[in-house]
């Protein structure tokens, strides 16, 4: 009989004392353990480690039964899950539950599938040699002997994914597995197909909230086996088991979606940099648009820059930049003459367009100009959009639906009016200009399911469509042969937008956009609508130079003290009133040690400072050392779990927010 510690999912950051039968080492071994008084369903947990003795009396301990049907955790994951819980500052039982496939987490093998196991591990030629900045991307990683970091600069169709797969290729020919992280489960299938295409004899295993619960926890299986040569998924796929990995892959690492922004916060590109790290392999962060974080690096040396500055296509030239001033004209519901008339020579030539606009729905809000009245939703601090193509009111933020209203809910006035415009606004209004053209609207509530995302995609390639309008779910990866002109519509509004990180974005989206078109013969032109055409974010746009925009950006930031030049974490509390979550956070705040180097801002309400009506706030705590932000936290939160909060009080820390 032995004494374990068991890592439990529960909002404690403690560990749970057990007994245990058996011999071996017991790290890593699930078990079903009592808890609570007697009569209590069982939970699952991972044994973290053996002990020489508990605080509690020996006698007290109950006995945790190993799940035998599954395989013991390894060490690398136990390793892997430890370090997020510390970094994070996130109960070690809540990370390793999450990390683990649902099925798992329940204790529960999935069934096998039927054996599909390749022969070797040849390659199918790719029909074309890399360029020779390909080569010597692909030969600067087939070189790393160990951890190393490459940052994978090049614009978009400059063939980072040829690079990607040919460093792949040297590591399953050594025998080792290969992680690659994708953004989108939009763009999985694309690029599962291509890596499928070109390993027919390696087995690939996707990991992403798309793939079944039993897929998913095959895929677990087999990567921790080892079986799985390829790992292919999104953010939650970096806490695959891989014993035999040799190499990581971040593709398009500045997306926002590796950062998950509920329950374990973290950032999928940052946990893979610390593993690729522990495992002394090395780590690939590819894009067109670098995080400026990640961009810091390279320039300071810590990554090593690769950089593909052309398109690997010969005939392929990257798009002309163009901005259109619409101070001086009147719009027709948003779109510029100029872009009119591009858009009917692309129709006379029989080539796509794509009409860029980030906003779904019809309007974003209803509005009655008589009293001021507009479509308000009762459980957000955020207006219901209008959805013309379903006749509803629905709010973006939580979901609820509201038929439209015949005459305003104040006053009665039947004039109410939508304000503003979103995609089926645009589309509706395309329709009337070019009666003849075939449009097609894409965004998340015509794609509402990866089926129909299919659908509109091979629409899109067979030539289906001649005039695209859509959100930035058109922006990413795809690659259509025939589209020669963008338009962007309504961007400005990023160019002032509080958050620090707006231009970031917005210049990544418009790079990202721009880049579908002329991939392939015919050469493409971005057209961008704009009230500011001598902004230094459209100037760099039409230089293609994402470098000087970086290098003005990081001085922007060094000057405010914004990351990478400080480190961040946010402290948020929400409760049913906003003056709850405040009196916390400043109780909070009032108690916190004082550290030197770290500062703490006032508790103010989230800018959406009401989500499915609860009411949220937050502080901000940062400092120029993240040793010194960490020690902080460590100490701050053994501080804050002993707190008397109301009842219905929930609290959880933030680290490298990538949202205020
Ligand atoms: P990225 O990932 O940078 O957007 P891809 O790897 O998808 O670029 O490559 C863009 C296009 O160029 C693809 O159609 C690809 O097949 C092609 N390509 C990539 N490398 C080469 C090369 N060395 N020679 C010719 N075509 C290439
Ligand atoms: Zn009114
Ligand atoms: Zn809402």
């Amino acid at each position: 009989m032995r004494l374990v510690q068991v890592a439990l999912d529960l909002p404690v950051p403690r560990l749970f004392d057990y007994r245990l039968e058996g011999a071996g080492d017991p790290a890593g071994r699930l078990v079903k353990v009592p808890f609570g008084s007697s009569g209590k369903p069982s939970k699952i947990g991972v044994v973290v480690g053996e002990i020489a003795h508990s605080d509690q009396p020996v006698e007290r301990l109950k006995t945790a039964e190993p799940v035998a049907t599954l395989p013991v955790l390894p060490q690398e994951w136990l390793e892997l899950c430890r370090f997020c819980a510390q970094y994070y500052h996130h109960p070690l039982g809540q990370v390793m539950a999450f990390a683990l496939p649902p099925l798992m987490r329940r204790g529960k093998r999935p069934r096998e599938p039927k054996p599909k196991v390749g022969a070797g591990k040849t390659a199918s030629p790719a029909g074309y040699d890399p360029t020779a900045d390909q080569q010597a991307a692909i030969d600067a990683i087939g070189g790393a002997t160990g951890f190393a970091t490459f940052l994978l600069h090049g614009v978009t169709g400059s063939g980072k994914t040829e690079v990607y797969l040919r460093a792949i290729e040297a590591v399953l020919a050594k025998g080792g597995q290969a992680l690659m992280l994708v953004p989108e489960i939009a763009l999985t299938p694309q690029l599962e197909g291509r890596v499928r295409d070109r390993f027919p004899a390696a087995r690939i295993v996707a990991a992403h909230s798309g793939v079944s619960d039993a897929a998913r926890a095959r895929a677990f299986l087999a990567a921790l086996t080892g079986e799985a040569d390829i790992v292919l998924g999104t953010r939650l796929a970096v806490f695959m088991p891989l014993p035999r990995l040799g190499l990581i892959v971040v593709d398009e690492e500045h997306d926002a979606s590796f950062k998950q922004q509920e329950g374990l916060r973290y950032s999928a590109r940052d946990v893979a940099i610390w593993r690729a790290r522990l495992r002394n392999v090395p780590i690939v962060l590819g894009s067109a648009t670098p995080s400026l974080e990640t961009f810091y690096h390279a320039m300071s040396g810590r990554y090593t820059l690769l950089a593909l500055p052309e398109r690997a296509f010969a005939a392929a030239e990257l798009p002309t930049v163009v901005t259109v001033d619409t101070r001086k004209q009147t719009l027709q519901d948003g779109l510029s003459q100029e872009l009119i008339e591009a858009l009917s020579v692309r129709l006379h030539r029989r080539e796509q367009s794509l009409v860029f606009l980030n906003r779904r729905g019809y309007a974003p809000v209803l509005a009655c100009p008589a009293c001021g009245w507009i479509s308000r939703c009762r459980r957000c601090a955020a207006n219901l959009v209008l959805h013309l193509a379903d006749r509803r009111l629905r709010c973006h933020h939580c979901g609820l639906e509201a038929p439209i209203p015949r005459a305003c809910p104040d006053c009665g006035n039947l004039d109410i009016q939508p304000f503003g415009r979103g995609t089926q606004r645009l589309e509706e209004r395309l329709a009337t200009l070019f009666p003849d053209a075939r449009i097609l609207r894409i965004d998340r509530d015509s794609a509402d399911s990866p089926k129909k995302w299919q659908t509109l995609l091979a629409a899109i390639h067979g030539g289906e469509a001649d005039i695209l309008v859509g959100t930035q779910m058109l922006a990413k990866g795809h690659d259509f042969p025939n589209l020669t002109l963008v338009g962007v519509v309504g961007a400005d509004a990023a160019l002032f937008a509080a958050d620090f990180r707006a231009p970031e974005r917005l210049f990544a989206q418009l790079m990202q956009v721009g880049g579908r078109c002329g991939r392939h013969r015919l050469p493409g032109e971005v057209l961008i609508q704009t009230e500011y055409p001598d902004h230094p974010l459209y100037q760099a746009l039409i230089g293609h130079d994402y470098v000087s925009f970086a290098r003005q950006q990081l001085d922007e930031r060094q000057a405010a003290g914004f990351p990478p030049f400080s480190h961040q974490a946010i402290l948020r509390a929400e409760a049913h009133a906003l003056d709850d979550a405040l009196a916390f956070l400043k109780d909070a705040v009032s108690r916190a040690p004082s550290l030197a180097d770290v500062t703490l801002y006032d508790p103010v309400p989230m800018r959406l400072f009401r989500l499915k009506s609860r009411e949220r706030a937050q502080v901000l705590i940062e400092s120029t050392s993240r040793p010194r932000l960490h020690a902080f936290l460590d100490a701050w939160l053994t501080t804050l779990y002993g707190f008397k909060a109301p009842r219905d009080l929930r609290w959880h820390l933030d680290v490298d927010p990538a949202e205020y």
